[in-house]
């Protein structure tokens, strides 16, 4: 029994006009738990459940943790949370609305990784947010729905922060005969750590975060991120924390969804200045979700970069 759920795909009218492409949207943030990380991470909770774990564990207060209390509760096992104390009310009450025990630890994410694994025993499994092939594996099975859903794609874009669902993105692609079948990744500026890969030969470690998508927060990619630049025809997209903004005004215009900025980068990127989309005719957009926003906060930000 597969955690996630089968997602719709819809053409955009609106994104196809201003575009002049046609523009698909592959609905993610339609997971139950908000975002695509259900897959993934639902995919690995049960393989672990398979090999014995009697309890999940996790150190992200983000769309990572909130996917493994909703794997936890569909399958029936105990989950910990540990985050950090900068972690919000709200998504806190999420983890725990989902049954999960969540445990406040330290000041910053190292602190409450280190705590999550010293907590391990023999009989738990660490969910890693996105460096785990078995959550690539999972991803890619919304690539495995695309192709049965419509026709092959010129271009695929998606959002990058540790690599995990570029992974999932490309080994949906190359399982489906769709191998030659070009992605942009997009990022924000201030998470570009898929960019600094590219620019070094090797993924770097970048200095900080310095934008508000907190989601593609993670400082270094992972190697097989970068490994796949060697095997599949993978472009780097960078965009502004006012675009990304700007693209998840329009996403809820034009399509009433509201999703996090993280999200919004891959909608932004339709909008750039890119040798990729230039080509291509048709694309699909992952709307890869996340239930880090309210109305509030977006609008909030919506004035904050004036747009
Ligand atoms: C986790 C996440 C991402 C980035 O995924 P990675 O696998 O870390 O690259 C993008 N958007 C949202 C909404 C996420 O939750």
């Amino acid at each position: 029994m597969a955690i996630h759920i089968e997602t719709p795909v819809i053409a955009s009218r609106a994104l196809s006009l201003r575009t002049g492409k046609q523009v698909r949207l592959k609905l993610e943030a339609l997971q139950p738990s908000g975002s695509f990380k259900t897959r993934g991470i639902g995919h690995a909770c049960e393989v672990y459940q398979s090999r014995g774990a009697k309890r999940f564990i996790s150190s992200s207060g983000g769309n990572a943790g909130y996917a493994v209390a909703y794997a936890g509760r569909m399958l029936a096992t105990p989950v910990t949370v540990v985050v950090p104390a900068t972690t919000s009310q709200r998504a806190q009450q999420l983890i725990r609305s989902e049954g999960a025990e969540v445990i406040v630890h330290g000041e910053s994410w190292m602190e409450a990784n280190a705590k999550a694994q010293q907590l391990m025993t023999a009989t738990d499994a660490f969910l890693h947010p996105f460096d785990d092939p078995l959550l690539w594996t999972g991803h890619a099975s919304m690539i495995d729905e695309l192709a049965r859903q419509g026709e092959r794609p010129d271009l695929v874009i998606c959002s990058v922060g540790g690599g995990g669902l570029l992974c999932g993105v490309v080994e949906g692609l190359q399982r489906n005969g769709w191998g030659s079948v070009p992605v942009i990744a997009a990022e924000t500026a201030g998470t570009e750590s898929f960019a600094k890969a590219v620019e070094n030969g090797a993924p770097t470690l970048l200095p900080g975060i310095s934008s508000i998508a907190t989601s593609l927060g993670a400082r270094q990619v992972c190697d097989r991120a970068f490994a796949l630049t060697q095997e599949h025809h993978i472009e780097s997209v960078v965009v502004s924390d006012a675009a990304a903004v700007a693209a998840c005004e329009e996403i809820l215009l034009e399509h009433r969804m509201l999703v996090e900025p993280a999200c919004g980068a891959s909608v932004a990127a339709l909008h750039s200045a890119s040798p990729l989309l230039e080509q291509a005719r048709s694309v699909v957009v992952i709307l890869c979700g996340g239930v880090g926003i309210t109305a509030g906060q977006l609008a909030q930000w919506s004035a904050d970069f004036g747009s």
